[in-house]
């Protein structure tokens, strides 16, 4: 059967400028780079990441897909719908037991992730925490012995090399980039947007954190980079320090006054947080005249629910 999801073809999306005369004034120039655009579902960075993860379970016939993510995860939104197009089973380890016998609290990424066909199993919290210790893992393969298995949030080396062509494209649409800012949540995409965009000595990759503790992220991004590229990306220090997941009154201000004037939608937990960071990061700090500084819209619309079943 020939399958819906063309997994081998890259999906172009603009770069968009965002005027304002603020920008122009300190002779800055802003873009945002709408990689939210790539795919409805399968959204953002998480379709470059499962990419070559579900070529790679295609070809040795692995099933079911199985991972790990919380109630809002993107991430098993995206590989729910993978899974349904590619005709491949899908099985979800959700953090948050109590929600087994509770499907009405389920997120809307859950009941979507249940439309497209994913099983769940909900494990604790504590359970959660011990998902990636051997013990938890060769359980899960002694049960399910031709499993693919993918990590929480998809970061894997291959979801890394899986960034390269939207770095390439990074680089062709905007060759004199300055500093690129991104959101950040388990590290995989500024990985891989730093490995494959490889920066010079003039560019920066900011990093802006969606966790109150993120540093011990650093080691496992810098797993991927070399001496250089490593001292290229840095993480912001955040002007709103707040749990991940939750939102305040700023960012949402930011947020409604963003989407409003460039008529470009953000989510709360990642990309209306780089938005909110980086107006905060303008007022406080100073770019260089002429910096040329591009905003990684990374997805994660499908979690606000306004799209019912996108998986389309
Ligand atoms: C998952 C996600 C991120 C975080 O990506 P990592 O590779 O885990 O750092 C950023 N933005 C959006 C919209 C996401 O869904």
């Amino acid at each position: 059967m020939q399958s819906e999801l063309s997994l081998k073809e890259y999906i172009s999306t603009p770069m968009q400028a965002i005027e304002s005369s603020d920008f122009a004034k300190l002779d800055l120039k802003v873009w945002i780079k709408r990689d939210d655009l790539n795919h409805a579902a399968i959204q953002g960075n998480k379709w470059h990441k499962l990419k070559l993860n579900l070529l790679k379970a295609i070809e040795n016939n692995h099933s079911p897909l199985i991972t790990f993510g919380g109630a809002y995860s993107n991430h098993i939104a995206a590989t729910a719908c993978a899974g349904k197009k590619l005709g491949i089973e899908t099985l979800g380890f959700i953090r948050g037991e109590e929600l087994a016998s509770q499907p009405e609290k389920w997120s809307p990424t859950l009941i979507n992730a249940h439309i497209n066909g994913m099983r769940f199993e909900f494990l604790s919290r504590e359970a959660y925490r011990n998902k990636t210790t051997s013990e938890f893992l060769s359980q899960i393969e002694n049960m399910f012995p031709n499993a693919y298995i993918i990590p929480e949030g998809g970061s894997n080396a291959l979801a890394i090399e899986g960034l390269k062509p939207l770095a390439e494209e990074i680089q062709q649409q905007c060759p004199g980039w300055t500093h690129l800012f991104l959101p950040v949540g388990t590290g995989g995409t500024i990985a891989g947007i730093t490995k494959y965009l490889n920066p010079d000595n003039h560019q920066r990759i900011i990093g802006v954190p969606t966790a109150l503790d993120y540093r011990y992220l650093e080691k496992g991004i810098n797993q991927y980079l070399d001496e250089q590229q490593q001292h290229a990306w840095e993480f912001l220090p955040s002007y709103f320090p707040i749990r991940y997941g939750s939102i305040t009154k700023e960012i949402e201000t930011y947020q409604e006054y963003f989407e409003k004037r460039y008529q470009i939608p953000l989510d709360p937990i990642y990309t209306a947080r780089m938005i909110a960071e980086f107006y905060a990061y303008l007022q406080q700090e100073q770019f260089p005249t002429g910096s040329k500084i591009i905003l990684l819209h990374t997805g994660g619309i499908q979690g606000n629910g306004q799209r019912k079943n996108t998986c389309q």
